[in-house]
């Protein structure tokens, strides 16, 4: 195990420790391990930045580096973590040092071998991101109730779709449900106005750290 994690590398785009914007965990100091490298390209991408870039770190490095920060809870987010060929052996190291660990991806890539100790974040993709035909629906299948799933909501289509997509699989039954309006696109109350109507057992989440920081700003 110490071998692996002095050899095995992964492509980081940034290490930073904040507050944690969004989840059911919202407003947690979180440290977040940011990987390089997306498959996707949805059009209201926030973080671009982790298209390309980066620098490789062994996962003893990015153990090292987040052992000062006084934070339990970590997220590895992108990019698309499962893109790197070592992130279990990185989940494994962070496990053995009793981090709370979430695991933030794009929904199209099998998740079966993800240690069921991770809380995983399933971004389901709606329409308006362009990327709905990726999304790997068997996903859902195989689901904890300490899981979360994201619906990223930019219209009224969106939300339909997030709506048949919640039934279908009866997210509602089975774990958190999440619906995130886009930053300065849909307005708040109107969606919230629907999920009252439809009485959905989700939760609205506001990107809690684009209100306290420049929206643009990479790392908080
Ligand atoms: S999956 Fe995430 S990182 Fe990739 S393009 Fe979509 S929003 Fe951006």
């Amino acid at each position: 195990m110490i071998d692996d994690l002095k050899r095995k590398t992964i492509q980081i785009n940034e290490i930073f420790y904040s507050i944690q914007g969004e989840s059911t965990q919202a407003g947690r100091p979180c440290i977040f391990i940011r990987t390089t490298g997306c498959n996707l390209r949805c059009h209201w991408c926030d973080t671009t930045y982790a298209f390309h870039d980066g620098k490789k770190m062994t996962i003893a490095e990015i153990l090292v580096k987040i052992r000062d920060w006084p934070c339990n809870l970590v997220e590895i987010t992108g990019g698309e973590p499962l893109l790197q060929k070592h992130l279990s052996p990185l989940i494994a190291g962070l496990i053995a040092e009793n981090y709370e660990i979430m695991l933030e991806t794009g929904g199209h890539m099998d998740l079966s071998r993800i240690d069921r100790r991770v809380k995983k974040i399933i971004d389901v993709k709606c329409p308006g991101s362009g990327e709905s035909e990726e999304m790997y629906f068997a996903n859902l299948e195989n689901i904890s109730p300490d899981d979360e799933v994201k619906f990223v909501i930019a219209d009224q289509a969106d939300y339909e779709y997030a709506r048949q997509v919640i039934k279908k699989y009866r997210l509602e039954d089975s774990t958190n449900v999440l619906l995130s309006p886009i930053f300065g696109g849909i307005e708040y109350k109107v969606l919230v106005k629907w999920l009252l109507q439809d009485g959905l057992q989700a939760r609205i989440q506001l990107q809690l750290h684009k209100f306290i920081w420049d929206p643009q700003m990479p790392g908080v």
